[in-house]
């Protein structure tokens, strides 16, 4: 019984720490989005990927 509660209460911190969320960001102007569509360029100054670079924030 108390096996089962603490697993539901760790899945819940998992679902919990889910909340970070991975970016990708610019490292000449700054534009951020999602990691799940990284752009070959940048959208906001149009450099290319070396000047991508990831984050997580929370
Ligand atoms: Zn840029």
């Amino acid at each position: 019984m108390r096996m089962q509660q603490y697993t539901q209460t760790a899945s819940r911190s998992e679902d919990r720490s889910g909340e970070k969320t991975l970016l990708w960001r610019c490292g000449l102007c700054g534009e951020l989005g999602s990691i799940n569509a990284v752009p070959a360029s940048c959208p906001g100054c149009g450099t290319g990927g070396e000047n991508i670079e990831y984050v997580i924030e929370d």
